[in-house]
């Protein structure tokens, strides 16, 4: 397979692949918090998110939401779809948590009924300002089109994925999702996995996500693989 890179962000590299319409998606070990200011290398993340990845994307697409995965390739990298990316990420939330508590200053905890869905623009530098359907639709990110399909995508993955965490005794608490575009359709491409979502465990509230990472509190990689093994992905044995 011929590779050439294509786009190295903070935690994956792309490159492509002997089919124009797909790439090859490595996770890295690199974990970034505060827009990439602070990156460290944490052993066997990459191997855990791609599975943790594969499991479920696998999943959404049983359940009708289509997305970029095609399949894992080695340990550490999965096959995807070649997107044309929409630069906006939406996160939805079931718990207030992170930046909703610090710019609304409500309590981390609190349940959210309904869920919210907000976008932010995909840009470091200007630190993923929020912006709404109208700077979207100004600006050309996106059309209404996308706009609609992104936020309806974006509450079935919640309707799957947060019965499917809580029969595992773990709180879906929020989710970013990143869409793109496939020969015309919108699909959900990037990833999902404890790097892009917040999980708790439900009886104790023990934090099971990257903000181990982002608080210093240890234990991160330990803390993703218990997910994915209360949540059924097989992970490759430790040697
Ligand atoms: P970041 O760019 O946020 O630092 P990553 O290290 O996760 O993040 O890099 C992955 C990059 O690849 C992101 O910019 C994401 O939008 C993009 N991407 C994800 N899936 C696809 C895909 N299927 N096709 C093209 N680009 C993708
Ligand atoms: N998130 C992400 N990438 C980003 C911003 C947020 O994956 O660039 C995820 C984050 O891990 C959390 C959710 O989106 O699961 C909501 O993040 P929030 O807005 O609370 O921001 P943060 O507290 O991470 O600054």
């Amino acid at each position: 397979m011929t590779q050439t890179l294509l786009y190295t962000g903070k935690a994956k590299s792309l490159y492509t692949t002997d089919n124009p319409d797909q790439l090859l998606c490595i996770f890295r070990n690199d974990t970034s918090a505060f827009d990439g200011q602070r990156i460290e290398k944490l052993e066997r993340k990459g191997m855990v998110n791609n599975f943790f990845n594969a499991f479920i994307m696998e999943t959404l697409n049983k359940a009708g939401i289509p997305n970029h995965f095609v399949k894992r390739h080695s340990e550490e990298a999965s096959i995807v779809k070649k997107l044309t990316m929409i630069p906006v990420e939406c996160v939805v939330r079931n718990v207030a948590a992170g930046s909703l508590c610090r710019r609304l200053g409500v309590s981390a905890g609190l349940e959210l009924n309904p869920p919210t869905f907000e976008f932010f623009l995909k840009n470091d530098e200007l630190h993923d300002p929020m912006v709404n359907d109208s700077l979207i639709l100004t600006f050309n990110w996106a059309s209404q089109k996308d706009i609609d399909q992104m936020k309806k995508y974006a509450f079935a993955v919640n309707d799957v994925l947060k019965k499917l965490f809580l029969e595992a005794g773990l709180i879906l608490v929020d989710y970013k999702l990143e869409f793109g575009h496939y020969h015309g359709e919108l699909i959900l491409g990037d990833e999902f996995s404890p790097d892009g979502c917040r999980i708790w465990d439900a009886e104790t509230k023990k934090v099971l996500d990257k903000d181990r990472f982002r608080k210093e509190m240890g234990d991160v990689v330990e803390a993703y693989e218990e997910v994915a093994i209360r949540l059924g992905v097989k992970l490759p044995q430790v040697a």
